[in-house]
């Protein structure tokens, strides 16, 4: 959740797991304050994430790891290419670690790594879906038969009847994106909410998809033009397109509420979310939604064990 990981949403969801995203801060140093912050306004345990990826000013991964670990953070969320290195250095400060992967052989791997859960990331999903293309009712589904230890579902969820699908495929929980943007604790501009709030599932598109580092979007101007110029014949280096998907220029989007900016991440999950709900109202509805449907489907068994 770059550019919307900080500490007045993560404070609202730490019940729920909340997570700072590291690099949505210029420096370590800022990330040390932002730990503080979060502190301040929930006494609940919260983790840092922080996802290794092509960027265009390579970050101090190692700084902002170390500057979590000494504001005593204890729970951090890995994702992208290579963690090794990062994985081990947690666990070797006995850190509980999520790695958030889209693809079981990556699962599989972190696993391996001594990772304690791991969170699949079903193609539905807003950002990085990797290159393989594979939908959370697969990737659940085959988590639940390849995996030993538990697994969060991420990708694709939005409201109870998601959550209860998850439950169902075997996931201890759910990661959602998109949804928390849209929430009143949300720190984004509220033209990005209500955006949110009118558009459907098929207002999503992916870039970077021909230089394999496939993101998926919302359907801007901006990403529309990126596609145009990967398209074109040849087709693009990333230099052709790197001023476009700068992550500085989305963030202007989320500050200023000018929707054709820049390019930022949203999930398909655009479909299912019609309104601005305090994180808690929307927790509380989210578990009384699973809980209802879960107890339906309790009845459809007794029932049928009756006949
Ligand atoms: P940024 O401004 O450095 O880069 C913008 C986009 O271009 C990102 O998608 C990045 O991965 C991509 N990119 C950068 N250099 C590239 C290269 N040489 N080749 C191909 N693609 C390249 O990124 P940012 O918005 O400041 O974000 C910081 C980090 O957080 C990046 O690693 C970004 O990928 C990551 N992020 C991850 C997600 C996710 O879904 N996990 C979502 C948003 C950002």
């Amino acid at each position: 959740m770059q550019w919307v990981g900080l500490p007045p949403l993560v404070g609202a969801v730490s019940n729920a797991g909340g997570v700072i995203t590291a690099l949505t801060q210029p420096s370590p140093a800022a990330l040390r304050q932002a730990i503080k912050e979060t502190r301040a306004l929930t006494d609940r345990p919260f983790g840092v994430n922080i996802t290794l990826l092509p960027t265009i000013n390579p970050p101090d991964y190692e700084g902002y790891a170390r500057a979590a670990i000494e504001e005593g953070v204890k729970i951090f969320e890995t994702a992208g290419n290579n963690p090794g290195p990062l994985i081990k250095f947690f666990k070797s400060q006995g850190c509980i670690v999520i790695h958030k992967c889209t693809t079981i052989r990556h699962a599989k791997s972190a696993e391996k790594l001594g990772v304690d859960v791991l969170s699949i990331d079903g193609f539905e999903c807003a950002g990085h879906p990797g290159e393989d293309d594979i939908g959370g009712l697969i990737l659940l589904a085959r988590a639940a038969n390849e995996l030993k230890i538990p697994y969060i579902a991420s990708g694709g969820i939005a409201d109870g009847r998601g959550l209860a699908g998850a439950l169902a495929l075997g996931a201890a929980g759910v990661n959602m994106g998109t949804r928390f943007m849209c929430t009143v604790e949300s720190s984004i501009h509220e033209n990005v909410k209500r955006k949110i709030v009118q558009s459907t599932e098929r207002d999503t598109i992916h870039i970077l998809r021909t230089l394999r580092n496939t993101a998926r979007v919302f359907k801007n101007k901006v990403a529309i033009e990126v596609v145009a110029i990967e398209n074109r014949p040849g087709g693009a280096k990333f230099e052709d397109v790197r001023e476009l998907v700068s992550g500085q220029r989305g963030k202007v989007v989320y500050e200023t509420g000018d929707l054709d900016y820049g390019v930022w991440s949203a999930g398909v999950t655009l479909g299912l979310i019609n309104d601005i709900p305090t994180c808690k109202e929307l927790l509380d509805r989210m578990e009384r939604e699973a809980e209802e449907i879960i107890g339906k489907l309790s009845t459809l068994v007794t029932t049928k064990a009756k006949l």
